[in-house]
C-alpha cells in the first residue's frame, strides 16, 4: 500500500482561467505533477494539458507521461504510465494528474484513478469545466432548455448513426468528430443550427455556424460540434 496520496486536476478546456480555484491550489500544494503526453501529430501539440499547465506558472516539478493515443495496446500503456506514477506514491509524494477539461470525462485519468483505486491509494478528484459547456458559452446558445434532453457521444463510427440520434428532439454534442470526413457533405444536408468549435479557449480558437465555411476545413482532433435540438 502507498503512503502517497493521487489527486486528479481538472485544467478546463485551454483558457487557463477556468482552472477551478480548487484546483488551482491542489496543484500548488502537490510535490510532483504528471500530464498526460502523447506522441500523436495530428493534434499539433504533444500535449495539450502542458500547454495549460504552463500557463498557470505553478512551481511544482511537472513530468510527461507517455500515453500514446493510437488505441492500441491501451492496457500496458495505461499500466507503464500508472507504474511511473507509482514510484512518487511509494515514496510518500502528494501526486496531481492533471486532465484537460473534466477529468473524468472521456479522460485518460479515468483509467489511471482505476489502476489506483485497486492499488489501495488515496484518491481525490477534483472536477472542471468538460470542452463542451465552454463551447457552449462560446456558441452564445442555451445547450438545452425546458424539458429538452442532451445526448453527448465520442468517436462516431458513421454519419448514419449521427443520423439516428438526430431523429430524436434533443440536442447533441459531438466529441472526436475528427474521426469521420466529410462534416461538410453531411451537415448540409441537415437543417438543425450547430456550433462547430476548434480549440475551444486557446489562442488557436475557432468556430462557426455556417457550413459552408467547413467545405475546405480540415477537422483537428480538438474540436466538437454541437448541434441544437
Ligand atoms: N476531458 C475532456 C474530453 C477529452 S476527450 C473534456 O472534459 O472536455 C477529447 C475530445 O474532447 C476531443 O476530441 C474534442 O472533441 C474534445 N475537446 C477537448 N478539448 C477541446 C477543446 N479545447 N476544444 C474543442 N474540443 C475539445
Amino acid at each position: 500500500m502507498s503512503k502517497g496520496k493521487l489527486v486528479g486536476v481538472a485544467l478546463g478546456p485551454g483558457d487557463p482561467e477556468l482552472i477551478t480555484v480548487k484546483g488551482l491550489k491542489a496543484l500548488q500544494t502537490a510535490d510532483v505533477i504528471f500530464y498526460p503526453a502523447s506522441d500523436i501529430k495530428k493534434s499539433g501539440n504533444v500535449s495539450f494539458s502542458e500547454n495549460i499547465l504552463k500557463q498557470l506558472n505553478v512551481d511544482v516539478p511537472s513530468l510527461p507521461l507517455c500515453i500514446p493515443m493510437t488505441g492500441k495496446n491501451r492496457e500496458t500503456n495505461y499500466l507503464k504510465a500508472f507504474q511511473e506514477i507509482q514510484i512518487e506514491l511509494d515514496k510518500g509524494k502528494l501526486v496531481a494528474v492533471v486532465s484537460e477539461g473534466d477529468a473524468l470525462f472521456y479522460s485518460t485519468f479515468g483509467y489511471l484513478l482505476k489502476l489506483a483505486q485497486d492499488a489501495g491509494v488515496e484518491c481525490n478528484v477534483i472536477p472542471g469545466i468538460p470542452a463542451f459547456i465552454a463551447s457552449g458559452a462560446e456558441g452564445q446558445r442555451p445547450i438545452t432548455e425546458g424539458n429538452q434532453a442532451l445526448k453527448v457521444i465520442a468517436r462516431p463510427n458513421s454519419f448514419e448513426e449521427i443520423e439516428e440520434e438526430l431523429k430524436e428532439k434533443q440536442t447533441l454534442v459531438v466529441m472526436k468528430m475528427s474521426v469521420l470526413d466529410n462534416w461538410f457533405d453531411f451537415l448540409k444536408t441537415q437543417n438543425r443550427p450547430f456550433f462547430y468549435i476548434e480549440r475551444v479557449g486557446t489562442s488557436q480558437q475557432y468556430s462557426t455556424t455556417n457550413v459552408m465555411d467547413l467545405e475546405l476545413r480540415g477537422i483537428p482532433y480538438f474540436s466538437l460540434i454541437i448541434i441544437y435540438g
